[in-house]
């Protein structure tokens, strides 16, 4: 089975990272990532299926695992060798039960909910589980699979940067509704990441939100916002600021329901001037704001972005943390002073709007076709240019893309009128 390969060689951990600073992306050509002829999964038992990937994203965790960059707190809940791919649409090999325990026959497209929970594990539910917050599970290194928090970081399953097959458990499995194009199915699971941060904490009609970051995660909140309040009557906030560097970036962000957006520069300005705030800076230095956003989505989880996000969140307020951050440095001082809460928002589980309560990925798949986010795929590749591939994806802001994704030969249905 043809598939790309992560291994464990911490010399190539390194090349990856110092090449990784001519860019994102990088690392594919020096790094551990090798493309070659391996074994498939082996069968994993009752409750699994072999699915065969029709596109699977890059994502920026894929990027920072490819360059060396990621936090050392995944290193024991990961397995080696892995096939990277999480974000995936496939075609069912053989019949099999979904994760609402609805038979699907040979042949179905599915999505794949990647978390490696206690279901997938064997084990019995933890109390995540069990409440759907598959997300939270703490047994990502227990059980009759090797670790690996998702597919795509496990040794036993298999993933979506290969040929297939991979192994894809009942508790994993949704299948996808006729009316999305492929396209729109492989943006299921990063836009259930943006629902579920967009439900992290509760927004009034009279917020203020400012956005950092305009790639996949960021135009997937500020979209999610919007359709939280279309379709399920969730309070829009009053204004959405947007710091957006790149010009189709901004055109998305607006498309998507974006009050403001402005140059990421002038995020802070922008933000002063829609609650009224001063600047507590002084001259050539970029100030805290006496007021600022009530919630600030942290869409790129850097060192500077979570220092922008201290600076231009109200006092009192809420940061959400939604890109990966890894180990930085940042002055905690005004998180601390202006007693702001900082809350992770990672993966997905079962989201409760009202009284209805709904796995997040049925929500994605609405939420995709609603506002058209099979748009947010800029290109496909074969994985052979895998190099090719993860450059692009490292560099797709400036180069006007957002999702770069992986396709193989069975993929057809990329548009509505596609067989
Ligand atoms: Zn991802
Ligand atoms: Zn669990």
């Amino acid at each position: 089975m043809k598939a790309l390969r992560m291994e464990r060689r911490p010399t190539r951990f390194v090349a990856a990272y110092l090449a990784s600073t001519f860019g994102s992306g990088r690392g594919a050509g020096v790094g551990p990532l090798r493309l070659g002829d391996g074994p498939s999964p082996r069968d994993l038992g009752p409750g699994w299926t072999p699915v065969t990937p029709l596109l699977a994203g890059i994502c920026g965790s894929d990027l920072a695992t490819v360059d060396g960059r990621a936090s050392r707190s995944f290193e024991s809940i990961v397995s080696f060798p892995f096939i990277p791919g999480h974000e995936i649409v496939a075609l069912a090999e053989r019949a099999g039960i979904d994760a609402h325990g609805q038979a699907f026959e040979a042949g179905t497209r599915i999505a794949i909910q990647p978390v490696l929970g206690c279901a997938a594990r064997g084990l019995a539910l933890c109390r995540f589980c069990q409440a759907g917050e598959v997300g939270r599970c703490g047994n990502l290194a227990h059980g009759h699979l090797r670790p690996g928090l998702q597919t795509g970081y496990c040794a036993d399953t298999g993933g979506g940067w290969s040929d297939g097959p991979l192994m894809a458990h009942q508790s994993q499995i949704f299948v996808v509704p006729e009316v999305l194009t492929d396209d729109e199915a492989v943006m299921v699971e990063p836009m259930a990441c943006a629902l579920h941060a967009a439900l992290r904490c509760p927004i009034d009609v009279t917020d203020t939100v400012a956005v950092i970051g305009a790639g996949t995660l960021g135009l997937g909140v500020i979209g999610a916002l919007n359709f939280l309040s279309d379709a399920y009557g969730l309070a829009r906030p009053h204004k959405i600021i947007v710091g957006a560097k790149y010009s189709h970036q901004q055109r998305s962000a607006k498309d998507l329901g974006a009050t403001d957006v402005v140059e990421p520069k002038q995020l802070d300005r922008a933000v002063r001037a829609a609650v009224h705030a001063g600047s507590m800076g002084f001259s050539g230095h970029l100030g805290e704001l006496s007021g600022g956003a009530n919630v600030t989505f942290d869409c790129v989880g850097s060192a500077d972005s979570i220092a922008q996000a201290l600076r231009i969140t109200a006092p009192g307020g809420r940061i959400v943390l939604v890109g990966m951050p890894g180990k930085i440095s940042v002055d905690l001082a005004p998180l601390w002073r202006r007693e702001i809460e900082l809350i992770g928002a990672y993966a997905y589980g079962v989201e409760q709007l009202g009284d209805v309560s709904i796995p997040t990925f049925d929500l994605a798949f609405e939420f995709v076709v609603a506002k058209g986010l099979g748009n947010l795929v800029s290109a496909r590749y074969p994985i052979d240019r895998f190099e090719e591939a993860l450059a692009h994806a490292g560099q797709a802001g400036s180069r006007g893309a957002t999702k770069i994704v992986f396709e193989s030969s069975r993929s057809t249905k990329h548009r509505k009128d596609d067989a």
